[in-house]
């Protein structure tokens, strides 16, 4: 299990990261790590600027608080309900980044537009339905969304991405962000032809050992 200081930090850092490269606007968004049998999560209105380690909450996965002083992030209820139905899961972001937005109020997936789509793990980016910030029913439509998937986009509101680490998570959220702006702009143009199945399915595959250590 990794140190839960250290995770703590990334949490932190990955909260300033949305603020400095303004993938979640003003307090918008959320970050957690899964450290054993809890999860530290953002508090619920962060500054992310001025967050101490202190500040993240510990929750366990049926929510019940293990440490912490202030409110979790609204959004536990998403947080944990990915966490229970994905052991694959270690960290979560979550931002209101503003080409995903964009296309999260059209409740528009994001498809087969380019290759790099497969880099979320299959053939499209799907968009969640709408439900009310923090809710179960938000919790519920995430988790089928994300099926076979490491992001989807959540109908207008924003996006998630999740890894097997708190950097992996958050490079997936800003690649998310790229291919909506993409896919925007080229929808300014037209509707662009979408790769088929079978090729997502070989860059799908291709993209398990892309970049990775020979060994
Ligand atoms: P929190 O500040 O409670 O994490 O909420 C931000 C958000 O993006 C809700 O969807
Ligand atoms: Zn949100």
């Amino acid at each position: 299990m990794a140190d839960e200081a250290w995770l703590r930090q990334c949490v932190i850092d990955a909260g300033f990261d949305l603020a400095r490269t303004g993938l979640s606007p003003q307090r918008s968004g959320n970050v957690s790590a899964r450290c054993g049998d809890v999860v530290l999560i953002t508090p619920s209105g962060a500054a992310y600027e001025d967050l101490l380690p202190e500040d993240i909450v510990a929750l366990r996965l049926d929510g019940t608080v293990a440490s912490g002083r202030l409110q979790p992030s609204s959004e536990w209820p998403m947080h944990l309900a990915i966490y229970r139905a994905r052991e694959d899961v270690g960290a979560i972001v979550h931002a209101h980044s503003d080409h995903a937005v964009t296309l999260a109020v059209m409740k528009r997936a994001i498809p087969a537009f380019h290759y790099m789509v497969a880099v979320a793990g299959g053939s499209d980016i799907r968009c969640a339905p709408y439900a009310t910030f923090g809710s179960e029913a938000l919790a519920a439509h995430a988790v089928a969304a994300l099926d076979g998937r490491r992001a989807c986009l959540l109908a207008h509101h924003g996006q998630i991405a999740i890894g097997a680490t708190v950097e992996d998570a958050l490079h997936l959220a800003h690649e998310v962000e790229t291919l909506a702006g993409q896919y925007w702009r080229a929808l300014q143009i037209g509707e662009p032809d979408l790769l088929d199945a079978d090729e997502m399915a070989r860059v799908v595959e291709k993209f398990r050992t892309y970049g990775k250590p020979l060994s």
